[in-house]
């Protein structure tokens, strides 16, 4: 059987700690590696290559530094179909699907290769008498990101492109079930050119994580995941004096106003709502259409849709989705439907019972869809992640804005309609990150920036975008005058004027 170990100092190293975890296919629940699990002194091994590497890299020029950005592109071009696939045989996502996990990080590494233009600092010439002023970006040292499973090639992307671009050495802890693709990438960061030290990963769960959060040498963590343990992370690294910005859970809404276009609503929600099995943290688990007509008319749509998606195993191209991660996450979200049923959630479409031919060991299941669902419950108040669509009726406007605004989790939000001011005033008003207009997954391009409100996000700056290089580097600022201007001999009070 495979097993996957680490990458340290640019070598790819097998676990020491003895401890590890199965990666499965879930397509047919085969258990297909097994992955080490890093001990505290493993990830200091990489936490000290790191180190040892940085300053040189920091003292490479910009624009070299973000060459081997450059070169990667070309290799995972070049490797797109392999990793592609390899990506959906661990993660269970199809394999258009994978491609799609890949290239929204891609855009995100070809925003990083600009990165040398948006790390030029500020300059001030006769900020005073002979005095000039300015500021320079500095690059924070051995940082670290700690990622989720539901994208392993996108968000390891998200964050070592923009960090080593600035000048940083990185440590990534990818998730344990399926590390595959983030050590594939981050061979090909080594192949196109990066010095070893630079990108490391090392696998491991709690322990390893516990671990970056307590070395000293580490200045700052990015994290996305679940937010319970998103805030743990949050507090634990503010507690040792690290900056972090920790991405966590979601709930999002998708209104749908009694003016839009029924069809294009109906489309936009199975995508969103049974893309990657609801595996998405922008995934669209509750529609909200306004006002009794609308809803019926919804309903009337979504229920066949929903009972005909066709789900196949990740290879299948003509699957609208594949099986969940593990054996645990299909339980779990078993479990969501039969409390959803307890309290009195009315179940349209029951897809528990959905087995796959040939592929019986599989972590299948078939969309969900409930229909009257309300604030109080369970299955609205908390993330399912898995094919499941809980429908809240709202009898107006207001109680639609309200419906995400008050909820916990404010990641992404959609409004469909043809009223440009209804539409205007829902952008305004909505307290989530991320707002789409007749768009369903709003996640914003790469010179915009990604992040969710509430319980969706802790800390100040969103990953991507110009805020991952304020995040990845700290500001410099000097005050320089040269001993030609100075003329008047001692001054003892600060210059009023
Ligand atoms: P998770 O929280 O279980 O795991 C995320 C990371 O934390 C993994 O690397 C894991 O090894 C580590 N981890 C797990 N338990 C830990 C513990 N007790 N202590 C320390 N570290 C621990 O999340 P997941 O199941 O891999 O991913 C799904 C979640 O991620 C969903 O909640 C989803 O909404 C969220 N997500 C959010 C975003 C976003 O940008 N907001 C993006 C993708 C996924």
């Amino acid at each position: 059987m495979r097993t996957i170990g680490h990458l340290i100092g640019g070598k790819t190293v097998s676990g020491r700690s003895g401890r590890f975890a199965d990666v499965y296919q879930p397509m047919t629940g085969e258990v297909q590696a097994r992955v080490a699990l890093a001990s505290k002194a493993e990830l200091r091994e990489a936490v000290e290559n790191a180190k040892a590497a940085q300053p040189a890299w920091a003292a490479t020029n910009p624009q070299r530094r973000v060459r081997v950005l450059m070169k990667f592109l070309e290799l995972v071009a070049r490797d797109n179909d392999a990793m592609a696939e390899l990506l959906a045989r661990e993660h269970g996502k199809t394999i258009p699907d994978a491609k799609g996990d890949i290239f929204r990080g891609v855009e995100v590494v070809e925003y990083a290769i600009g990165i040398p233009e948006l790390m030029k600092g500020g300059y001030t010439e006769n900020a005073g008498p002979g005095i000039d002023s300015y500021s320079m970006r500095q690059p924070l040292g051995v940082v670290a990101g700690i990622t989720p499973f539901n994208f392993p090639a996108m968000i390891p992307m998200w964050k070592f492109a923009p960090a080593i671009a600035c000048g940083n050495a990185f440590i990534l802890k990818p998730s344990e079930r399926d590390p595959g693709v983030p050590m594939r990438l981050a061979e090909l960061m080594l192949e196109a050119g990066l010095p070893p030290g630079i990108l490391n990963v090392v696998n491991g769960d709690k322990e390893a994580v516990d671990a970056i959060l307590d070395d000293p040498d580490i200045a700052a963590v990015g994290f996305v995941g679940s937010s319970s343990i998103a805030h743990y992370i949050y507090s634990r690294a503010a507690a040792t004096g690290k900056r972090a910005q920790c991405f966590g859970s979601a709930k999002n809404h998708m209104i749908i106003m009694p003016d839009a276009d029924m069809e294009q609503s109906v489309d936009a929600l199975v995508g969103a709502g049974y893309g990657a099995a609801g595996e998405r943290c922008m995934a669209v688990s509750v529609a909200v259409p306004v006002g009794k007509t609308t809803a019926d008319r919804l309903m009337e749509k979504l229920i066949p849709r929903v009972e005909n998606l066709k789900i196949g195993p990740s290879t299948d191209a003509s699957a609208d989705f594949g099986p969940l991660v593990t054996m645990a996450a299909l339980e779990r979200v078993r479990n969501y439907v039969e409390i959803g049923v307890k309290e009195g959630a009315t179940l349209a479409v029951d897809g528990r019972g959905f087995k796959m031919q040939g592929y019986e060991n599989g972590f299948y299941m078939g969309g969900c869809l409930f229909d009257n669902v309300t604030k109080d419950m369970r299955i609205y108040k908390e993330e399912i992640f898995g094919p499941v669509l809980s429908v809240v009726r709202a009898n107006d406007f207001d109680e639609a804005v309200a419906l995400p605004s008050e909820h916990e989790y404010g990641n992404g939000v959609a409004i469909f309609t043809r009223d440009g001011d209804a539409a205007r005033e829902f952008a305004s008003r909505v307290q989530v990150g991320m707002v789409g207009i007749n768009v369903p997954i709003p996640v914003p391009v790469a010179y915009y920036s990604f992040g969710g409100w509430k319980r969706s996000g802790f800390g100040d700056l969103n990953q991507y975008g110009s805020d991952s290089v304020r995040f990845y580097t700290k500001t410099k600022t000097v005050t320089s005058r040269w001993p030609s201007g100075v003329k008047e001999g001692t001054q003892f009070a600060f210059h009023s004027k």
